[in-house]
């Protein structure tokens, strides 16, 4: 199963919106992708989590988790690993 379906469902997340989609925030697993695409993948996936019903736990979660790939709660994982390891963010 994809690391995010399990982290989200086995975290009681089920309302997460990119259950929908989960390439949208992890990326293409089949081809390369070009920085443009990219770029504007990530800037959807943004969007994606800002309208999401669990964005808050989904950001608790990232920030105690720390995972290393994909957009969590519209961190990309550069930023989340900038974030101060005493981050704690309220679900
Ligand atoms: S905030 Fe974003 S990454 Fe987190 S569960 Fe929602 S859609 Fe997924």
């Amino acid at each position: 199963m994809n690391h995010r379906i399990e982290n989200l469902n086995s975290a009681g997340l089920h309302e997460a919106e990119c259950l929908f989609d989960p390439e949208l925030h992890d990326g293409p697993t089949a081809t390369i992708e070009s920085e443009a695409a990219r770029a504007a993948r990530t800037d959807v996936a943004r969007q994606v989590c800002s309208a999401c019903p669990v964005q808050s736990a989904c950001a608790a979660l990232a920030t105690r988790n720390r995972p290393t790939s994909g957009i969590w709660a519209g961190w990309t994982v550069p930023e989340l690993a900038a974030l101060p390891a005493e981050t704690a963010v309220a679900a």
